[in-house]
């Protein structure tokens, strides 16, 4: 199918866009990598009057880091993400659930804020942002406001964001020493949506005890459940990560589709969260023996 026709617009700069996508803020939407706009262009899910290309902007581009918290410009390709040795080195759970989106090509033309903004159930990039506690920097022409990843997203494909608002940039703060990470999905097939999938950070006391576990799941709803306890002073061990696997799957609220049924994606989810918990765990062990 053929979209709807629509006017094209590529502003020179952010304050440009801003500018425009106030003047249509009904109306005009703005255009990441297409990865996903385009397709629903295509069907006539969506039908904009007016695209703005953010194409061109480089100042929504980069990736770097400023007071231990790494900052990404919303229009970095999700394949940046995946080559940075920034990211690997400091922040390497975004590294990895990168890694499982679609395909390289997709990730080679989509953005790291067109994921987070069409707030897709089953996208990678919601859920780690969602663990590792980032919050995003919204732009209109009129304010800036900053929203915790766990404030932003609503529903499946539903934000805070606002008309003529713009996701400009994400920032992640780096973890805690002696914490493990860990991400585990399930697709069909490599580079399919997920039918679950889960990021989890595990850290640990100087004991060797847990300090703090966080659990964030994709495909409940709302967009992201997440769970954060304090298992303080409980060993790591195989009995603790499946009472906390317990708990977290009592609590999710799955949908049925026509993938897979609700009750597959929460049993899915249950022993991606233990598995996820135990290699967490182990990579914190590593780091605790200073290795
Ligand atoms: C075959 C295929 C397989 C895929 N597999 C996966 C997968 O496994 N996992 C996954 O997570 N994704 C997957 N995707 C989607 C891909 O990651 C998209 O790149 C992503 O969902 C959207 O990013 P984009 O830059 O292409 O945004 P676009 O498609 O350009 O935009 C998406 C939406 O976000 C809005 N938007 C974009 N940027 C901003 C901004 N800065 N501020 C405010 N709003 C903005 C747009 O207006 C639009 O509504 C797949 C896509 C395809 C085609």
């Amino acid at each position: 199918m053929k979209p709807v026709s629509f006017d094209y617009h590529r502003p020179a700069s952010l304050t440009e866009a801003l500018q425009v996508l106030a003047q249509h803020p009904e109306t005009a939407r703005p255009l990441a990598g297409g990865q996903s706009l385009v397709p629903m262009m295509n069907f006539r899910l969506a039908r904009p009057a007016l695209l703005v290309d953010l194409n061109v902007l480089q100042e929504l581009s980069f990736v770097r880091v400023v007071s231990d918290e790494l900052r990404i410009g919303a229009m970095t390709r999700q394949r940046t993400l995946e080559t940075s040795g920034i990211v690997a080195e400091g922040w390497p759970l975004l590294q990895e659930a990168t890694r499982h989106i679609g395909h390289i090509h997709i990730r080679s033309r989509g953005t790291v804020g067109g994921s987070i903004a069409h707030a897709y159930p089953s996208a990678e990039l919601p859920v780690v942002m969602t663990a590792l506690g980032a919050s995003f920097v919204l732009r209109s022409a009129q304010r800036e406001r900053i929203v915790s990843a766990r404030d932003f997203f609503v529903d499946a494909m539903a934000t805070v964001l606002e008309p003529g608002e713009l996701l400009v940039e994400v920032r992640v703060p780096k973890s805690a020493p002696r914490t493990g990470w860990d991400f585990q999905e399930v697709s069909r097939r490599h580079g399919d949506f997920a039918l679950a999938a889960v990021a989890g950070l595990l850290a640990l006391k100087n004991d060797g005890t847990i300090d703090t576990v966080t659990l964030a799941f994709a495909g409940a709803k709302p967009h992201v459940f997440r769970r954060t306890e304090s298992y303080g002073r409980q060993q790591p061990n195989t009995p603790v990560f499946a009472e906390i696997a317990d708990a977290a799957a009592a609590e999710l609220d799955m949908e049925t589709d026509i993938h897979a049924t609700a009750e597959y994606r929460r049993q899915a989810s249950h022993a991606l969260a233990r598995r996820v918990l135990q290699r967490a765990a182990a990579r914190a062990a590593t780091k605790l023996a200073g290795k």
